[in-house]
């Protein structure tokens, strides 16, 4: 899985450009922190991480900014038990695990036939989602047990 570096402004910007989305300094810095290597965010996460570098930002805009990029296929969104909606850049299908500890959503690679699967008993697939739960590594190196 290629690592995800956090963008520099101009690639975001060429990205937004790209994708048809004028890019306002709002949604340059949500796209920026959903870059990030790994990251699965909500729309709580974004907005209290980004508040205090914008003021001016709201709530209803980091939604909006978030459906917009689900849209225009920038990001996807992901469901994890049914509770809350993650955010992450669109790459190519994989797995997520989730801490039973920390409640971290990393991604993992199945190198798995699935992701070349089209049809399933004439279904169409439009997305492969695969969930799966336990402790990561920092949690099991620090002990934590549930
Ligand atoms: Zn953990
Ligand atoms: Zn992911």
């Amino acid at each position: 899985m290629p690592v995800l570096k956090e963008m520099s402004v101009a690639e975001i910007t060429k990205l937004l450009q790209e994708a048809g989305v004028s890019p306002s300094i709002q949604r340059i810095k949500i796209l920026q922190f959903i870059s990030v290597n790994e990251k699965h965010s909500s729309v709580d996460k974004i907005y209290q991480d980004l508040v205090s570098e914008i003021p001016t930002l709201s709530k209803t805009t980091v939604y909006n900014t978030l459906a917009l990029f689900v849209e225009k296929k920038i990001i996807n969104s992901i469901t994890i038990d049914n509770t809350e909606i993650l955010y992450e850049q669109s790459q190519k299908p994989h797995a997520h695990f989730q801490c039973n500890v920390c409640n971290n959503v990393i991604d993992i690679d199945l190198s798995s036939s699935l992701y070349g699967i089209k049809k399933i008993e004439n279904h169409k697939v439009e997305k492969v989602n695969i969930h799966l739960r336990g402790i990561c590594n920092e949690c099991l190196k620090n002990g934590s047990m549930k």
